[in-house]
């Protein structure tokens, strides 16, 4: 797809980055994995999309006022002008359907939209989740200091135009330019969360969950992480900055035990209530830095058999690895999101006891420049 002749505010919206055919897209992916890991071995074809578009299930969008009219879109980082967006091809058609009400919705029951320079009015922005294999949605209003009285009813009209909106919430927010959620989240709607399934698995996704925005690749990336782990059952895993706890649960099915580790308190919460729903008895699930957790264990003599680490894009802390070779696992599973951190964290692997089995990368996010990796590595 030429994007640009497609999408009338591609340049202005900033949300994609690559202007050109799909294979193009892939191949620039591969090329620039070529690059930064080619050095380490074989970098197996990137796993792309057999539809690369309509593939986000989490959609924001800031909401402003415009020709008298209640609009939605994104902030310009360079003013404080909205650019409006009403159709966007990599959302999910539902998503981008109930932003397009909550406008409507929203000057029927006169909620004024939030003002930036006099931090008067209410509703400022929307993330709307949708549950892939559920079907469930979860609708999140970031909303202004000033009382809205009307929000109950909206969110009520909400639910009888989208019956499958399961919750919708709302959170002040006050940061002027990012569309974060503030911590207390008042339920409108329904309890709160949804229900989502990931590889069989049932997870639960709250207005504050980390969870991957695309499900197709996301189930690829996994069983594929799970894969490369060659476990038998017999094995002990870390999964070392779990999330809500994806990964590990996915690999228990095939494992003895599994130690989760993550350092975001919410997450951490929700990893313990995603094994409890999926009776995962053989997964315990940690608080704490990746990097401290790993160095206890190596100065206790732990072992361990197996370690996925997925970390943010920073890559792995130094005391991290050190630790990991100390402990001296028989595989490690390296998931990232990006190659160049990962670049320098496998040059230290490969120097210290590991050689690299496989290199795989995967196209989480069609249309940007975001490039997902998966390397396994053994003990030489
Ligand atoms: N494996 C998960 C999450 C990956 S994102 C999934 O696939 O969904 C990276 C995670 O690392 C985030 O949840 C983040 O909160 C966590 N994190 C960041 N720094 C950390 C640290 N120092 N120790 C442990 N976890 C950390």
């Amino acid at each position: 797809m030429e994007k640009e002749s497609r999408c009338p505010v591609y340049k202005k919206c900033g949300g994609c980055q690559l202007d050109v055919t799909y294979p193009q897209q892939l191949s620039y992916k591969m090329r620039t994995v070529i690059g930064l890991l080619g050095r380490f071995g074989h970098v197996e074809p990137i796993v792309g999309m057999d539809d690369p578009l309509r593939y986000r299930c989490k959609v924001s969008r800031a909401f402003g006022f415009a020709h008298g009219r209640i609009v939605s879109g994104v902030w310009q980082s360079s003013s404080d002008k909205l650019t409006s967006i009403d159709c966007c091809a990599l959302e999910d058609e539902q998503a981008t359907a109930i932003v397009a009400t909550l406008c409507r919705l929203a000057e029927q029951y006169k909620v004024r939209t939030y003002d930036q320079r006099t931090g008067k009015g209410c509703l400022r922005f929307v993330t709307v989740r949708v549950g892939k294999q559920t079907g469930e949605i979860l609708v999140a209003l970031g909303v202004g200091r000033e009382k809205c009285p009307p929000l109950k009813d909206l969110a009520a009209a909400l639910v009888a135009c989208h019956p499958s909106v399961k919750t919708v919430v709302a959170s002040v927010s006050t940061d002027r330019r990012n569309l974060v959620l503030g911590e207390t989240v008042t339920v409108l709607y329904g309890d709160g969360h949804i229900t989502d399934r990931l590889c069989g698995l049932d997870f639960t996704v709250s207005a504050h969950s980390f969870f991957q925005v695309n499900p197709v690749q996301t189930e690829n990336l996994y069983r594929a992480a799970v894969e490369m782990a060659e476990l038998d059952g017999t094995q002990t895993v870390i999964d070392a900055y779990c999330g809500v706890g994806t990964i590990g649960l996915i690999a228990s099915r095939c494992a003895k035990s599994v130690t989760a580790v993550e350092l975001n308190g919410a997450a951490v919460k929700n990893a313990k209530e995603n094994v409890r729903r999926n009776g995962a008895e053989n997964v315990r699930v940690l608080n704490g830095d990746a990097g401290d957790f790993m160095q206890d264990l190596a100065a206790m003599g732990e072992t361990v058999d197996v370690v996925f680490t997925d970390p943010p894009r920073a890559g792995c802390s130094r005391e991290f690895l050190t630790a990991l070779t100390d402990m001296k696992p028989r595989r490690v599973v390296y998931i990232s999101c990006n190659p160049e951190t990962q670049a320098r964290d496998l040059r230290y692997l490969t120097g210290n006891g590991y050689r690299i089995d496989r290199i795989r990368p995967f196209d989480m996010f069609p249309f940007t420049k975001h490039i997902e990796t998966i390397c396994s590595l053994s003990r030489k």
